[in-house]
């Protein structure tokens, strides 16, 4: 064997997304032990940091030692037993997944489907949480299958009304646009690292409600995959009882996202959020004068995940390996019903920036010449 060489890459798919120089810095930091007073500070930081980020000053905050998808099985898992009633709504992948693992949580899973390129619908949600008590609604707030983003306050408060529980995907919202789990009074928000917060993937930020905590501690039975058991987790990440151990910590992969986090408040995040909106409409302007087409409506759109309408007669395939070779410039494909229809440029955290953008829009149309 040898040491692996990554190729030096440009991410501009739905994620991950480009690391900055010093996330990557911090990683490589001399590796402590997951009980060393000084890491213990570090993980009550990033706690603090979190709470901020979602704006959820009373929840119990934590990075999951596992991808975007184990914050969804966290929620799910921890919030549902056999023969709840959950709703959940779908605009595209990832609506998908929850639904699937709703049901291996032996869910009776009432699925509210929304056509691919449009937010959830409301009215249904309305209609299917009426139509019988449920114990959660969850939704994904930012589809980045399609680059929709739903209205995570109307469907919070519709929750609320209907006493369900929302589990809100902010798996490509945080850190891109607003998430607000005070102002939507969500229950349990989870998301990943290696999108708009620009470390690598492999970690879960997650958010718990005291409500939700309330409605795992009155479970019949007890959580049944047990890394992601959200009591034995908050022990972990120091109680009021303090610590206890659980899981050894990724300690650098830690590192990765205090230093990122860092990073973003240094910058604020309102300029943040404004940044990744100008880099989006720089973007759409360069596309529409190359000829193509967004898929979402305008009102609709997110922007740090931008559907394009792939032309007529174009090998799309193609055009990214060709972006790939001679630009070394990653985008994405379309994924279920959208493959082949489209491709999903990302502009997500330290991908969100002029370079990023001009350097996409002039690897694609060469692509396409
Ligand atoms: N939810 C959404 C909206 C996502 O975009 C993704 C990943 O792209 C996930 C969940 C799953 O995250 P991960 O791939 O980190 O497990």
């Amino acid at each position: 064997m040898q040491s692996f060489q990554p190729p030096r890459r440009i991410l501009m798919g739905p994620g991950p997304s480009d690391v900055s120089p010093r996330v990557l810095a911090a990683l490589a930091r001399p590796t402590v032990g997951h009980l060393d007073p000084a890491f213990q500070d570090l993980m009550e930081e990033i706690k603090a940091a979190l709470a901020r980020l979602f704006n959820a000053p009373g929840h119990a905050c934590v990075p999951l030692p596992a991808p975007g998808t184990a914050g969804m099985e966290a929620a799910l898992m921890n919030l549902l037993e056999p023969g709840d009633r959950a709703v959940i709504a779908v605009n595209g992948v990832f609506g998908g997944r929850m639904v699937d693992m709703a049901g291996r949580a032996g869910a009776e899973v009432v699925r509210v489907d929304a056509p691919w390129g449009q937010p959830v619908d409301v009215a249904a949600v309305e209609a299917a949480l009426a139509s019988g008590p449920a114990k959660v609604l969850a939704f994904v707030h930012a589809e980045t299958s399609t680059g929709v983003r739903s209205d995570a306050a109307a469907l919070c408060a519709l929750a609320r009304r209907h006493g369900a529980l929302s589990i809100v995907d902010c798996v490509t919202s945080l850190g891109g646009v607003p998430v607000d789990a005070a102002a939507w009074d969500a229950d349990v928000l989870y998301s990943g690292t290696q999108k708009c917060l620009s470390a690598p993937p492999g970690l879960s930020p997650v958010a718990f409600s005291p409500r939700a905590l309330e409605a795992v501690a009155a479970r019949k039975s007890p959580v049944r995959n047990w890394l992601l058991d959200v009591s034995l987790l908050m022990s972990y990440w120091g109680g009021e009882g303090g610590r206890t151990y659980h899981h050894t910590a990724p300690i650098n992969a830690l590192y990765g996202l205090h230093e990122s986090l860092v990073a973003l408040f240094e910058e604020g995040q309102q300029a943040v959020f404004v940044r990744h909106a100008r880099m989006h409409e720089a973007l759409v302007a360069g596309l529409e004068a190359l000829g193509l087409e967004m898929l979402v409506a305008p009102e609709h759109r997110l922007p740090q995940l931008n559907t394009v309408r792939i032309p007529e007669g174009v090998d799309e395939a193609a055009v990214r390996a060709r972006m790939l070779e001679r630009w070394d410039l990653e985008i994405g494909a379309g994924l279920g019903p959208l493959k082949g229809q489209v491709w999903r440029i990302g502009l997500m955290g330290a991908s969100a920036s002029p370079w990023h953008v001009r350097l996409c829009l002039t690897a694609l149309a060469d692509a396409l010449s």
